[in-house]
């Protein structure tokens, strides 16, 4: 588009999915606004967060949605996956049911979004070092066979969170130029 400072040449929506408290909101609140809290279960979340990236040259708004603790009753509205074009899928490097439940996720995904869509698979939580559960390995094997990126995030210290992010834009993206 043309002109002002706040105009942009893209908008993407995106979304959050993976089971309850892996961290997705604290990676959209860092995200978008580099903030990060011990307790976000108590403030029912935005449902969704601006940030704008540059690739390119391109401005790129991103629209970042979160399921705001829907995920907990175990079914998120079809809204939240309608136009999206790409997903961060998380899981906590701390609790192996929450990788286990990535395919189940990604079903749920695909039954609202076309099969191409663009997706990220994000271990959080990886300063806790000490209470690993899933490995490396593990986690390679898993994007290797649904052909996705795999990255290791902190919400808590920021480590990878933008670049998981960007890596996700940029496949969204490179698939659209
Ligand atoms: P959500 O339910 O997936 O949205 O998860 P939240 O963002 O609400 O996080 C659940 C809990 O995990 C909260 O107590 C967060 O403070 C904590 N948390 C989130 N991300 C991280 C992280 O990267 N490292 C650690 N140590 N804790 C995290
Ligand atoms: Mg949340």
């Amino acid at each position: 588009k043309s002109g002002g400072g706040s105009e942009y040449d893209f908008i993407f929506k995106v979304v959050l999915i993976g089971d309850s408290s892996v961290g997705k909101s604290n990676l959209l609140l860092r995200f978008t606004r580099n903030e990060f809290r011990l307790d976000t279960q108590s403030t029912i979340g935005v449902e969704f967060a601006y940030k704008q990236i540059i690739i390119e040259g391109k401005k790129i708004k991103t629209q970042v949605w979160d399921t705001a603790g829907q995920e907990r009753f175990k079914t998120v509205i079809p809204q939240f996956y309608r136009g999206s074009e790409g997903a961060l899928a998380v899981f906590d490097l701390t609790k192996p049911e929450s990788f286990e439940h990535i395919n189940t996720w990604i079903e749920e995904l695909h039954r609202h979004t076309p099969a191409d869509i663009p997706i990220v698979l994000v271990g959080n939580k990886s300063d806790l070092v000490d209470q690993r559960k899933v490995s490396q390995d593990q986690a390679k094997d898993l994007a290797q066979r649904l052909k996705v990126s795999y990255m290791e995030t902190s919400a808590l210290n920021a480590s990878n969170v933008e670049q998981a992010f960007i890596t996700l834009v940029k496949s969204i993206f490179y698939k659209k130029i």
